[in-house]
């Protein structure tokens, strides 16, 4: 692929302890554009966690290759993983500490970013004090304050209710969009992952392999009601099912 900014080629990462050794993924190829918006759907326990670890250099692979053509990833974990003993504000602002950008800077880069995803007036507060979606704004807030050219993300949307859902997906899209950054989202609600990809990899389990890859040609902005959406959706439903 031209201008891929991540490419795996039979990417492969197996556990061991003592007993018994198990693949959390095993031969996963594919490659990320830039500018692509990709997700990974696929069961519970496929490895799909494992992957975006093994691509944000947390671990390594057993084998195989990652070929990464990025400057700067910015992960969210899934559960968000923003730290309880920090206010809002210093979460927003952690990446650009451990950049070591000075604090003056740092805050007011946060600020901006907090803003952006509608959490102005909360700097203050402790994850504690925020419900569930702004908890998950917060993690985005720090990721997109060091301005990543690939964004890492791991159920986003996860122990969320729909409204809360819906209005991040929408801020999700304007960062793509504003931000012309590579996204790579792990996903288990299929209708998520029409409505916001380019390609959709569906990954099966045990071990955790590709299963397709599918292009999504639905034009942009996607109506999420309209029967061409449901076509989609439906066709991506049987291959996971079958
Ligand atoms: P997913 O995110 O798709 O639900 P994970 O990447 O979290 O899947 O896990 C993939 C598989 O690896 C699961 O079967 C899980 O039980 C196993 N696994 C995860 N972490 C470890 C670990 N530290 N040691 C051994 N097995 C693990
Ligand atoms: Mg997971």
């Amino acid at each position: 692929m031209k201008n891929a900014v991540l490419s795996l080629e039979r990417a492969t990462f197996r556990f061991k302890d003592a007993k018994k050794s198990s693949y959390a993924f095993k031969d996963v190829s594919f490659s990320l554009a830039e500018k692509e918006f990709v997700s990974i759907i696929g069961p519970s326990g496929a490895g799909k966690s494992t992957l975006l670890r093994a691509i944000a250099g947390v671990i390594f692979l057993t084998s195989g290759t990652v070929v990464k053509n990025f400057k700067k990833p910015a992960m969210i974990f899934q559960g968000h993983g923003i730290f309880p003993w920090l206010t809002a504000l210093d979460n927003a602002a952690f990446g650009l500490f451990m950049e070591g950008m000075p604090k003056q800077a740092r805050q007011k880069r946060a600020r901006e970013k907090m803003k952006e995803v509608g959490l102005a007036g909360l700097e203050e507060r402790y994850p504690h004090q925020l419900s569930g979606g702004q908890r998950q704004r917060v993690a985005i807030a720090r990721a997109i304050a060091i301005e990543p050219d690939l964004l890492l993300m791991d159920e986003p949307f996860a122990s969320l209710d729909s409204l809360t859902s819906t209005s991040l997906k929408k801020d999700i899209l304007e960062l793509w969009e504003r931000y012309k950054m590579s996204v790579l989202m792990v996903n288990h609600i299929i209708a998520d992952a029409v409505e916001l990809s380019d390609r959709v990899i569906i990954f099966s389990k045990e071990p955790g392999t590709i299963r397709k890859i599918e292009t999504i040609e639905l034009p942009r902005p996607r109506d999420t009601r309209s029967k061409d959406f449901f076509l989609v959706a439906d066709r991506l439903t049987g291959m996971i099912e079958n």
